[in-house]
């Protein structure tokens, strides 16, 4: 009976291994050599439990796919900007060398598969940059605390960035201050159940800097897989990241499915973060115009005192229903 009994509990435990859906982190950096994305693979990292959710996928400038090597079906796919994609476009890139560490996250799949990271080219083509096969059995699994409500929920982690061990009131104060004001805003705040906001509590530093390509508010860093990192750290579940800098001078930044920022003492950063978040959320655009300040859309995507316009409404709620198909 004992002897059943041990086999039975190995079982268990072997089942509780291979079922648990995790995701995984391929981390690589990535730079410019003659005008053209080089990426090298830096390696992969089981990064916590998956939610269930597949990544709304939509326009941007990076796609990522995964396929089971034996067949060649298609097992994940999404798409993303980084901060990188931005640096291409920059004037700064066509004289400064600079290298981004930045990550892809996919879930752990059953067998051998393979992993491509695709990026636009000038004429608005896909073009493969980077493939890598993984094998999932060789990724030792991160038998994380037993997480309960975050299945077929949009996990969000909040991550403190220059908050101190003592400061940690402090940050999950103005956590929930901050992440409050994006579930005042349509359609945001009729999915409010669909959203489940945890805090890190602990000291992280990603290196957020201002300034980011010459632009003082622009409050980022090019060190992403810092901020995965940072994110699980937290030993929960997370789907999406909400960097906040314990900073009184105004700033931020959100970029599609890789980040948002804020600085969280400023006065406006309630609205800087909704902001911000369309920005990380749904691929929104900036609606107001550097060269143009005349021109005004009814919308927080240009002026911070506005709420969203139907049309950013709508992109929002095209990515909800996404994420839960
Ligand atoms: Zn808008």
């Amino acid at each position: 009976m004992k002897k059943i009994f041990c086999i039975f509990a190995v079982l268990l435990v072997c089942y509780g291994v291979y079922a648990q859906k995790d995701y995984i982190r391929a981390d690589y950096s990535v730079t410019l050599n003659g005008g053209k994305p080089e990426v090298t693979f830096s390696g992969f990292a089981a990064d916590g439990l998956w939610s269930g959710l597949n990544m709304a996928t939509s326009n941007g400038v990076f796609r990522f796919v995964l396929t089971d090597k034996r067949t060649g079906k298609l097992l994940y796919s999404y798409s993303f900007n980084s901060l990188f994609g931005e640096w291409v476009e920059t004037d700064l890139s066509k004289t400064e060398e600079k290298v981004f560490l930045e990550a892809v996250r996919f879930p752990r799949p059953k067998r051998v598969s393979v992993a491509e990271l695709f990026m636009k080219n000038s004429g608005g083509e896909y073009e493969k940059i980077f493939q890598k096969d993984v094998f999932p059995d060789s990724l030792e699994v991160k038998l994380e605390r037993r997480t309960k409500g975050y299945k077929n929920k949009i996990n969000i982690a909040v991550v403190p960035e220059g908050y101190d061990e003592d400061s940690m009131a402090d940050f999950l104060s103005d956590a929930g201050r901050l992440t409050d004001a994006v579930f005042e805003y349509e359609p945001f705040k009729t999915y409010k159940k669909k959203f489940c906001i945890r805090t890190v509590l602990k000291p992280c530093s990603s290196g957020f800097s201002y300034y980011t390509f010459g632009a003082e508010r622009y409050l980022m860093t090019d060190n992403f897989q810092a901020v995965c990192k940072a994110a699980s750290c937290g030993g929960f579940p997370w789907d999406f990241v909400i960097v906040l800098v314990n900073s009184e001078k105004y700033g931020g930044g959100g970029i599609y499915n890789f980040y948002a920022s804020v600085a969280a003492k400023n006065s406006a950063a309630r609205e800087v973060l909704v902001h911000e978040f369309g920005h990380s959320f749904a691929n929104l655009d900036d609606e107001y115009d550097e060269a143009d300040k005349n021109k005004v859309t009814d919308c927080i995507m240009c002026r911070l005192d506005r709420d969203f316009c139907p049309v950013c409404k709508e992109n929002i709620k095209n990515v909800l229903k996404k994420l839960f198909k």
